[in-house]
C-alpha cells in the first residue's frame, strides 16, 4: 500500500489515523458484530455517534448555546436553496459575489425574492475580497451571505463583512475547522463535509435557533425546512450516517491535536512555506491579492500553459496528485487541509524547486 500527497480541493485528504481506526472498526464496530454502514440509525449504538459528534463539534468550534448543529445532506449545493426557502423572511436578501460558489448562492436566491449582489470581485476574475467595511446592505435584508474561503479562486475573508446588524450566512465549506472561529458573529455557517471535514454526502450547518422558523417560503419542502431536521436531531429521516460517524473521528482526531488553535497555528505554516516559496520562484506565482489568500487553496502558475500541463504531469508521477486548477480558471492548485501534512506541503515545493532548475 502507499498513498500519495493528495492535493484534492475535495473530496480532500483526510486523516490517515481517522481511515486506520475506521477500516478497523468496518466489520464489527465495538462489538456490534455490524459495520456502521449497516446500523440502524435509530439504535443507541448510533444515537451515541451522532451524539458524540455533535458535542465533539460543540467543543472543537466554541458553539455557544442558542445554536442548532444540523448534519444535512445534498451538498452545500442544496443550501443556496435552502438557504433563501428558510432565512429570506423579508424577501430580501444581499449578497457578496466573491467566486462561483457565492455567485450560485446569489443565482439561486433570486428564485426566492430579491437578491442583491452589494459587492464583487469579478471584475478582476474573484482575485481578492472586496472592501466590505461599508456596505450598501439593504434595510429590508433579511441576511447577507459570503463564501467565507473560496475554493476555486484561493480567496478568504479575513476579516468578516461589516453587515450593519443584519444576520451573517456563511459558506465555510473550505475552511471549516481550519482555525479558530468565533460562532457569535454568525446567523448561521455551514459546509460540505468533503473538503475539510469528512465524506460527501454530509453537509453541517450551525445556525441560530431564533432563526429556524416555520416562517419559510410557501411550499418549501418538508424536508428542506431546517425545523424539521431541527426538530428531530437532524433524524427525521435516515441520515447519512456513515458519513456523519467519520466526521465524528475527525472531530476527535482534532480535540487529539490540540483544537483549532493548533490547527490555525499548522494551517499558517504550512501555506507560509508554499506562498514563501511562490513569492521568491521566477517560474511559479500565486494568483491572488497577498492579503486575501487562503490557508487552504493555494493557486498558481506560471507563463506557460504547456509548462503548467508539464508540472502537473511530473509531480503526479512523482506522488503529487490532484494539482491541476479548477477547469474554469486552469493553472494549478494545491489544497492543503488539516490532514495535509507539512510534510507534503514541503515536499511538494522541493519537487517545484527542482522542476523550476530542470526547465529555467
Ligand atoms: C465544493 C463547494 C461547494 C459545493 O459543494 P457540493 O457539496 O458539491 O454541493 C460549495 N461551496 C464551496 C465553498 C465549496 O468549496
Amino acid at each position: 500500500m502507499s498513498r500519495v500527497f493528495n492535493f484534492s480541493a475535495g473530496p480532500a485528504v483526510l486523516p490517515e489515523a481517522v481511515l486506520r481506526e475506521a477500516a478497523a472498526e468496518m466489520l464489527d464496530y465495538r462489538g456490534t458484530g455490524m459495520s456502521v454502514m449497516e446500523m440502524s440509525h435509530r439504535s443507541k449504538t448510533y444515537q451515541n455517534i451522532i451524539d458524540t459528534a455533535e458535542a465533539d463539534l460543540r467543543k472543537l468550534m466554541g458553539i455557544p448555546a442558542g445554536y442548532k448543529v444540523l448534519f444535512l445532506q445534498g451538498g452545500a449545493s442544496q443550501q443556496f436553496a435552502m438557504i433563501p426557502m428558510n432565512l429570506m423572511k423579508t424577501g430580501a436578501a444581499d449578497y457578496i459575489v466573491t467566486g462561483q460558489w457565492a455567485k450560485k448562492a446569489w443565482q439561486e436566491g433570486k428564485l426566492y425574492g430579491r437578491a442583491e449582489a452589494i459587492a464583487s470581485s469579478a471584475d478582476k476574475t474573484f482575485s481578492y475580497i472586496p472592501d466590505c467595511s461599508d456596505l450598501p446592505v439593504h434595510d429590508d435584508a433579511s441576511y447577507v451571505y459570503i463564501c467565507e474561503n473560496n475554493t476555486i479562486y484561493g480567496t478568504k475573508f479575513h476579516t468578516l463583512p461589516n453587515t450593519k446588524g443584519k444576520p451573517l450566512v456563511a459558506d465555510v465549506s473550505s475552511c471549516f475547522l481550519s482555525e479558530p472561529v468565533d460562532v457569535s458573529k454568525y446567523a448561521m455557517l455551514y459546509g460540505g463535509a468533503q473538503k475539510n471535514v469528512g465524506p460527501a454526502g454530509v453537509v453541517i450547518a450551525v445556525i441560530r435557533e431564533d432563526l429556524i422558523t416555520e416562517d419559510v417560503y410557501p411550499g418549501t419542502p418538508t424536508m428542506l425546512r431546517y425545523k424539521t431536521h431541527a426538530d428531530n436531531g437532524s433524524m427525521y429521516n435516515t441520515p447519512p450516517a456513515y458519513g456523519i460517524y467519520i466526521c465524528g473521528k475527525v472531530f476527535k482526531w482534532l480535540l487529539d491535536q490540540g483544537g483549532l488553535a493548533e490547527m490555525g497555528r499548522r494551517n499558517r505554516e504550512k501555506a507560509a512555506v508554499l506562498y514563501d516559496f511562490l513569492d521568491a520562484s521566477r517560474m511559479f506565482r500565486g494568483t491572488v491579492v497577498k492579503k486575501d489568500r487562503s490557508l487552504m487553496n493555494v493557486p498558481f502558475v506560471t507563463d506557460s500553459d504547456e509548462l503548467n500541463k508539464k508540472f502537473i504531469a511530473e509531480a503526479e508521477a512523482a506522488g503529487f496528485v490532484n494539482l491541476k486548477g479548477h477547469r474554469s480558471v486552469g493553472g494549478m492548485r494545491a489544497s492543503i487541509y488539516n490532514a495535509m501534512p507539512m510534510e507534503g506541503v514541503k515536499k511538494l515545493v522541493e519537487f517545484m524547486d527542482g522542476f523550476e532548475k530542470r526547465n529555467g
